[in-house]
């Protein structure tokens, strides 16, 4: 969704929004009192708003490189100072989700230091990766990710305990935004997203990990400092995430148009559980090349170039199914898709007759 702008916004946090932007605050205090707010909304001893996930990232590792040293806030990257470290990040949740996690954590300040291979890792590699410079952990909780033969944050979390390096979680995307925060000793999350708040991040967690990253917020925090209007939109976002959830149940009437297309040649749709196991039900769109006359990548591509763009979930497109995801359209954004597939296979048809 990040290709689209991400969310849209409701009235309630449209509304604050505005009151956040057109009245003056004691800056310090409201960073402040947000923070405790965020906090309590994901059960954790401490929170701090930024501009985005990526943002969090940074911060959260750049408060591991300088810990309790304040004066080391001003020298982050001078290669004069002891401000380094690793991370340690398994390769296959070495992402691009947008732009790759490995540039956020050297923003931070620390190396990253990648362990297991590109299908597999064992929390034995990880006990085996760390060492005096291991600053943290970063467990990225994504569907971007490679998904099997890893470890559980469990295991990974008894591997880091054990050890006393602290657990990041980066859960941007993620719907569950209540229990990350007793998994891991910060977690991240974008505020934009499953939130549908406006564009900005959290990072939140103990107290002592968010009190290292918190003196960065007059150091390379700067560059990723949010606005009093963000912060407004943000509090009143999380205040109305449970109410407007969309049940499963919900997201499967919604798509039930869909299903029609079932009937057109070399066309099958079935209701799809998200693969990061989120409360998400998505209708997965199957072409038979031959039968429709056409490659699921094509359809994909159609849809995109259509006098609506429609962008499908399309990371499996390549193998001849791509998905709708419900939560972000209406029941007559649902019924313009399903007719402007009719068309795309329907004109495939015709051609081919
Ligand atoms: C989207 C995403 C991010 C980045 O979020 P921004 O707010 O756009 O910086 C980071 N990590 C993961 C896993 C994401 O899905």
């Amino acid at each position: 969704m990040s290709i689209l702008g991400v969310s849209t916004l409701s009235d309630a946090v449209v509304d604050q929004l505005a009151y956040g932007a057109k009245n003056y605050f004691e800056m310090e205090e409201l960073v402040k009192k947000s923070g405790e707010v965020i906090a309590y909304y994901l059960n954790a001893e401490a929170a701090i708003i930024t501009n985005s996930a990526s943002a969090a990232i940074a911060l959260a590792v750049a408060g591991l490189i300088t810990k309790k040293d304040k004066m080391l806030v001003d020298k982050l990257h001078d290669k004069n100072y002891k401000t380094n470290g690793e991370i340690i990040v398994m390769k296959g949740h070495n992402i691009n989700y947008g732009a790759p996690v490995e540039v956020m954590i050297r923003l931070g300040g620390a190396e990253v230091k990648e362990v297991g291979y590109s299908n597999m890792c064992s929390a034995d590699q990880v006990q085996a990766a760390i060492t005096n410079e291991t600053v943290g952990f970063l467990y990225v909780k994504s569907h971007h990710c490679v998904q099997k033969n890893m470890p559980s944050i469990d295991q990974v979390q008894e591997v880091c305990h054990r050890n006393g390096i602290p657990l990041l979680i980066d859960a941007a995307a993620e719907e569950d935004i209540h229990s990350y925060a007793s998994l891991g000793d910060l977690v991240i999350f974008s505020g934009s997203k499953a939130i549908e708040g406006p564009t900005s991040g959290i990072l939140a967690g103990k107290k002592q990990y968010i009190d290292y990253s918190f003196p960065h917020l007059k150091g390379i925090g700067r560059a990723m400092k949010v606005g009093k209007e963000s912060i407004f939109g943000l509090l009143t976002a999380l205040e109305n995430y449970e109410s407007t959830k969309q049940s499963v149940d919900f997201q499967t009437e919604k798509l039930k148009p869909l299903y029609k297309l079932s009937e057109i040649k070399g066309i099958s749709v079935t209701c799809i559980n998200d693969e990061a196991g989120r409360d998400i039900c998505r209708g997965r769109i199957m072409v038979n090349e031959k039968e429709a006359n056409r490659h699921a990548v094509e359809v994909v591509n159609e849809l995109k170039n259509g006098e609506v763009a429609i962008y499908t979930r399309d990371y499996h497109a390549t193998e001849g199914h791509f998905d709708i995801d419900p939560r972000s359209v209406t029941k007559d954004d649902i019924l313009l898709i399903t007719r402007r597939i009719e068309e795309i296979v329907g004109e495939a048809h015709e051609v081919k007759s």
